[in-house]
Order: structure tokens, then sequence, then C-alpha cells
């Protein structure tokens, strides 16, 4: 997918129903299946691509979903299920992305959104693996569940930036607060209660091109001070959180709203 004008970040870029929705457990198979559709869309379903094929035990439309969903939140509970469209699942992936797809519940759309500035004719991509992994494991991780590797600039070994690329990545990654708490303590004492500290993780992200994390970082810090029984603080992150959020999402589309205002009320 190209972008055929200037995008501003920011812009909610595609919105579209999906072709199907499904669990993401044991009830898969149960739930759907390619033989009691309709033919559109039974052959929209069928044209995409499929990265499982010939590995045993997955259906030809397992694979299909497997390759191409979204993950998506649904009430009550905000349990975990997937999307699959007929545009949006077709975005390629970089570990440089400019845009992320969100999740409209009010209009059961997903759309995508983009999370820098994009110029007319630049290929619109989002990353289809956690982008803080170091190149290796990201490597392995692509090839393994969509069978292609990525030459993205953070990918290319003999690119400039390429070392830089992985510092940042990791540094990230050994900064953030596990969302199981784990690894706190070592925070603490690195000074991570800090909204300073925060923003200088930010500034990292935008120097990877990693902007559309932003949000997911405050997030997880909001939920680290609460964790300590920082409650000011908390609240403080919480509603940073949410104002970044309303950028890259409409109200709700992710269980990170909720989480935050349950912080912010107390
Ligand atoms: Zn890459």
């Amino acid at each position: 997918m190209v972008a055929t004008r200037n995008i501003e970040a920011g812009t909610f870029v595609l919105r579209e129903q999906p072709l199907l929705v499904a669990c993401m457990d044991a009830r898969f198979d149960a739930s759907v299946s390619l033989a009691g559709m309709k033919a559109p869309r039974r052959e929209t379903l069928s044209n995409l691509y499929n990265s499982a094929r010939g590995i045993p035990g997955m259906t030809e439309l397992h694979g299909i979903v497997a390759t191409n969903a979204v993950g998506i939140a649904l009430p009550p509970d905000g349990e975990d299920h997937l999307a699959v469209c007929e545009f949006a699942s077709r975005v390629n992936h970089s570990c440089i992305p400019n845009a992320r797809y969100y999740w409209d519940y009010d209009n059961f759309a997903v759309g995508l959104v983009a999370t820098k500035h994009i110029r007319a004719g630049t290929e619109i991509t989002i990353t289809y693996i956690d982008p803080f992994l170091p190149h290796l494991d990201r490597e392995a991780h692509l090839l393994s569940n969509y069978g292609f590797t990525c030459d993205c600039l953070a990918c290319q070994k003999d690119s400039p930036t390429y070392r830089l690329s992985e510092t940042v990545r990791m540094t990230v990654n050994n900064l953030l607060p596990d969302a199981d708490g784990e690894g706190d303590e070592d925070l603490v004492r690195w000074g991570g209660t800090t909204k300073a500290f925060v923003q200088r993780i930010l500034n990292m992200l935008e120097v990877e091109g990693l902007q559309g994390e932003r949000a997911e970082v405050i997030v997880r810090f909001a939920e680290f001070e609460q964790r300590l029984g920082n409650k000011e603080r908390a609240q403080r992150m919480a509603r940073w959180a949410l104002r970044e959020l309303a950028k890259i999402e409409v109200e709700d589309a992710s269980p990170d709203w909720a989480a935050m205002r349950e912080i912010i009320q107390g």
C-alpha cells in the first residue's frame, strides 16, 4: 500500500469492516469455516497470502488468518480476537513503520493511522512484531511466522546506522517495565520514576523512527508507578498516556483506555 498524497502524522488513513473475525484460542476451528461463506467473501479471503501453507494440522483458512490477522479487543472483557481484512491485512511490515492498526468497535472497523508524516509515493507499513527485539530475534520471528526476511534500514547489517539501531532498541527494551512487574527494582534504581526518564525513552523512539510506540511506553510506566503505589505519579503518567492514545486510536480501541482511567480515578 502506497501513499498517493502527503499524510500528516495522526491521520486516520483507512477504515474497513473485517472479512472475518475469529477467536484466538482452541475454539478457532469450530468458529469459522470457508464453506459457510458467500462466494465473494470466500474468494477475497482465499486470495490473501498464507505463509503457513504445508504446516501439518493447519487448514488453509487457519493459515490465512494466522498470516493476516489484526488483533482486536471485543467487549465485555476486551478478550483478544482476530480480524482479517481485505486491504488492511495486506499492509507490509517494516521495523521502522510509519503506521499502525487501530480498532474502532463502534463502527466494527479496523483502520490504519499514520504515526509519522508520510510523503506521497512512500509505502505505508506497520510492524508485525515487537520492534524492540534485536535484529536476529526479529529476523527469526518474521521468518518462522510470516515466511519472509525484512530488509528495512534497521535490518541491513551494512547500513551505517545498524549498530546504533541495535543499541537503541535494546536499551529501550531494557528500560521498559515488564507488564508482570519483573525487574521493577532495577528501574527504580535507574530512576524510572521521573517524567524526564520516560521522555528520554521517547526521544530514543524518535531517533529510531518508532513514534508509534510512544503511547505503549507511557502506558507501561503508568502501570509501573501504580504497582509501586506512587498514586500521584501514576495518575500523571496515565493522563499523559490517554493523550498519546488519543493520537493513534479511537476511544476505547484497546483495554489500555480503561486501565488508564482506572488509575486516574484511583
Ligand atoms: Zn526490518
